[in-house]
């Protein structure tokens, strides 16, 4: 199904990255909760987690929509590393986990000092390899995006995972449910979002940034931007630094200084993430909901590969 995208214009920039006329395609429907998508250059396909329904799905133009894994593990986030292999979160393991060229899949990391992790949301990797996410509690709340449990850690940290050491160190304690991450284009600034408001509590619903310090120190906390209505379950950054989130009503585009540009609105309750693809990465796929839908834009997606 395709519609014309529909636009709110808050800034004159937003009209130079996004496309007159472009459509708005519902490219695969039939999701509980749509999360993580992630692009696949080399096969020209994107995959993305339905996490209640224990799946990941893949879309194709020439497939359609067809299950790349199931059960999943209860995946939610994904990126790819330097060796173009698929990174996850699982609710499920809690855990980040590897995908092998061979298609087996590995446990990255499960644990901080012995304790569990609680379960994994997203996940960012940086091109000197280290592995950041976050760890909030979503997974073992219930058992509909996981299994319930206790967290052992007892707080919702942020993690930076060092693979050459095997080293697990603890970036930012201060998160009430930190969730979607990502790093500005030259990685001096990492953007990361606090869902804690839910439709019982008040909480934060805004995305922090910090300034990436030496051996991954995190420096300068802000609040980059709130985000109203609904969170910031997920982002990607564009090659001119412009953030482009999930939000209650659609994606957000904020420049780097946090000012919102516009909207693209989307027509479903809830946008949970986005990601860039396509040959000329400049289709931005959009989880909501139930459902996948592709739009044309005028800007380009930033993360490798
Ligand atoms: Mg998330």
């Amino acid at each position: 199904m395709t519609t014309p995208a529909r636009y709110e214009v808050f800034e004159r920039e937003f009209r130079r990255l996004v496309k007159r006329g472009a459509e708005l395609r519902k490219l695969a429907t039939g999701c509980e909760w749509a999360e993580g998508p992630c692009w696949f250059a080399e096969h020209g396909y994107v995959i993305w987690s339905d996490i209640p329904n224990n799946r990941i799905l893949k879309w194709s133009p020439g497939e359609g929509m067809t299950v790349f894994r199931q059960p999943s593990n209860y995946t939610n986030g994904h990126t790819r590393d330097r060796q173009h292999r698929l990174v996850s979160c699982e609710h499920g393991g809690r855990r980040i986990s590897r995908t092998e060229p061979d298609g087996s899949v590995v446990t990255v990391v499960d644990n901080y000092r012995g304790k569990r992790l609680n379960s994994p949301n997203d996940v960012v990797v940086k091109s000197d390899g280290t592995i950041w996410f976050t760890d909030p509690p979503y997974g073992i709340l219930s058992n509909r995006e996981g299994h319930q449990a206790d967290s052992e850690l007892g707080r919702n940290y942020v993690f930076r995972f060092e693979p050459a050491h095997n080293s697990l160190s603890i970036v930012a304690d201060d998160f009430d449910k930190p969730n979607g991450i990502a790093f500005s284009p030259d990685e001096k600034v990492l953007y990361i979002a606090d869902t804690g408001m839910s439709h019982r509590s008040d909480g934060p619903h805004h995305i922090r940034a910090f300034d990436v310090g030496t051996a991954g120190k995190l420096e300068h906390s802000r609040v980059f931007a709130e985000i109203d209505p609904g969170m910031a379950d997920g982002f990607r950054v564009d090659t001119a630094g412009n953030v482009w989130t999930s939000a209650g009503d659609g994606i957000h585009v904020l420049n780097p200084s946090g000012t919102l540009l516009g909207k693209i609105l989307v027509p479903e309750r809830a946008v949970a993430n986005c990601t860039f693809g396509g040959q000329e990465r400049t289709t931005l796929f959009i989880t909501a909901t139930t459902s996948l839908y592709s739009i044309e834009v005028a800007a380009r997606g930033a993360q490798t590969p």
